[in-house]
């Protein structure tokens, strides 16, 4: 049997392939390594408590009328009913740098009053960055080229702290670029996080997940769990042998086309006797940023206002892989009980993101030969414990005699202290869960954003393709679906 479709990967931008070409009447077979789908966005469960790994927020929010937002094309496209994600948007989130602090909600105002007041020379030209944002032309699948949107903004803001401020949260939620993102990219984000919002669906990641994989069933998409492709072969231009390991076994499997959202070079070293493009020129294109993250369940929730927290120890934003093991600058802490109205969410977990040193990581692993020898263990052990203390020093720095931030540092060591479950992934676990090359969460640095290879019948989704984050990602997979798979039934 030669499928029309096969989809390498159930990362959100598989899924969404998978979903939208089966929808169109092809026979698609969806094979991903694992045994639960999700990719970078899956969860596990632990001690009772159902944990997320990677989301902490899903950006792109939308009021129900609002029909022009990514995340309501998405919905629409795969069939999916907005009540069925129950999303809570969050109270409020902060950029917090030492000279200043931006808080957001995805009420546009809140943001407006705060830039009005702390940088009032700047609230006109941050009126004409949105508009530039809203008109901003995507070259997805024309193929743009990549630009610098820290050379950009200067044109535009010109105070450099309030620069900064804006760059930071952005590239944390998308950059494969050191210490700058691409302007096309940042152009998307701005419009996503703060124009849009910010939010989390009541039950985590997993609601979506479920959905979806319903969604899979329904079309008919055979999914196909433990399954890796460990080569793709042309046989003769007219369909593609994937070579699948299942165990100790290996089944074949045709397809007349293939969509890969493992990532360019993950997928290139599929073609190991033939090369769909060279690797050999293009190594220096592998992303460099990657995360650990620490996740803390716990009894009780902290009495703390916001989100999700963009901390910079600095005025000037450090976004790049670190000399050590991870970075203590700067880093991404959220609060997924701080979405929707008090007492709406019931995950009592906390959890920071911070970024590190995939080789690091990595020779501490492979050292020892195994993930679980001491020395790794210890490593991760004593960057939980320096996480505990960051989040710490982060609270005491706040106001804490002031208004909601009263008390706060006893909160959190209180609730630290009645810690239920923790975890902490490195790159390291990133790498071997996902096949990321260099445990790089955004992939490489050069984007495929017409999702084509020299193959004529393989293509690219999901993270380099060029859309990012859980939202970017199931766009990604319809886009490319649409225009390679969906495109060709209605001719
Ligand atoms: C710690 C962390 C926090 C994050 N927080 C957020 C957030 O708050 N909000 C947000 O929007 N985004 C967040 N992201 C980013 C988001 O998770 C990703 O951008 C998005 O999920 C990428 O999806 P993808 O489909 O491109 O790839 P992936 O999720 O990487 O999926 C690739 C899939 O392919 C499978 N695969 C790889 N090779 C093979 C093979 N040979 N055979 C079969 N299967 C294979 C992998 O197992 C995986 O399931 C976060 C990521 C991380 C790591």
């Amino acid at each position: 049997m030669i499928f029309d479709l096969a989809v390498i990967g159930a990362g959100m931008s598989g899924l969404a392939a998978a979903i939208r070409g089966a929808m169109s009447g092809k026979k698609v077979v969806l094979l991903e390594r694992h045994t639960r789908i999700g990719g970078l966005n899956s969860y596990y469960f632990r001690q009772g408590q159902t944990i997320d790994v990677g989301l902490h927020a899903l950006t792109n929010f939308y009021q129900p009328r609002q029909s022009t937002s990514p995340l309501f094309r998405v919905l629409r496209q795969l069939r999916i009913s907005y009540e069925e994600l129950q999303l809570l948007p969050h109270r409020s989130s902060v950029v917090s740098f030492p000279d200043q602090e931006l808080v957001f909600s995805n009420q546009r105002e809140q943001l407006l009053t705060e830039i009005a007041q702390k940088f009032p020379a700047e609230i006109d030209n941050f009126m004409r960055l949105i508009e530039w944002a809203k008109e901003y032309p995507l070259s997805a699948l024309s193929g743009g080229e990549y630009k610098s949107a820290r050379a950009f903004l200067p044109s535009i803001i010109k105070d450099r702290l309030l620069q900064e401020m804006l760059l930071f949260p952005i590239m944390f939620y998308g950059s494969s670029w050191e210490d700058d993102i691409d302007l096309e990219q940042f152009a998307i984000l701005f419009k996503s996080i703060f124009l849009e919002g910010l939010s989390r669906p009541k039950g985590g990641v997993r609601v979506i997940l479920q959905i979806l994989q319903q969604r899979l069933y329904e079309e008919g998409c055979e999914l196909r769990l433990g399954r890796e492709v460990v080569e793709v072969v042309d046989v003769k231009d007219v369909s593609l042998l994937l070579k699948v390991r299942v165990g100790a076994q290996t089944e074949e499997v045709f397809a007349r086309k293939v969509i890969s959202c493992a990532g360019y070079l993950e997928t290139d070293a599929l073609f190991s006797k033939e090369k769909v493009k060279g690797m050999s020129d293009e190594v220096n294109i592998a992303g460099k940023i990657s995360f650990t993250e620490a996740i803390w369940c716990c009894r009780r929730t902290p009495a703390w206002q916001h989100a999700v927290v963009f901390f910079s120890k600095n005025n000037q934003s450090y976004y790049r892989r670190p000399p050590g093991l991870i970075d203590t600058n700067s880093g991404l802490i959220c609060f997924p009980d701080n979405f929707g109205e008090k007492n709406e969410g019931s995950e009592r977990t906390v959890r920071l993101s911070l970024l590190a040193n995939f080789d690091l990581w990595h020779q501490l692993a492979q050292s020892s030969q195994s993930s679980q020898t001491m020395e790794y263990q210890e490593a991760k052990q004593q960057c939980e414990a320096m996480s505990v203390a960051l989040l710490r020093d982060y609270f005491l720095r706040q106001r804490l005699d002031q208004g909601p931030y009263q008390g706060l540092n006893q909160g959190i060591d209180s609730v630290l202290g009645e810690v239920i479950f923790r975890d902490f992934y490195t790159p390291w676990s990133i790498h071997r869960y996902t096949g990321r090359v260099g445990g790089a969460v955004y992939g490489c640095q050069k984007k495929f954003r017409d999702g084509r290879t020299t193959h004529p019948n393989l293509y690219l989704c999901g993270t380099d393709h060029g859309l990012l984050g859980v939202v970017g990602a199931l766009l990604s997979g319809i886009t490319v679906a649409n225009q390679y798979i969906v495109a060709e039934s209605a001719l």
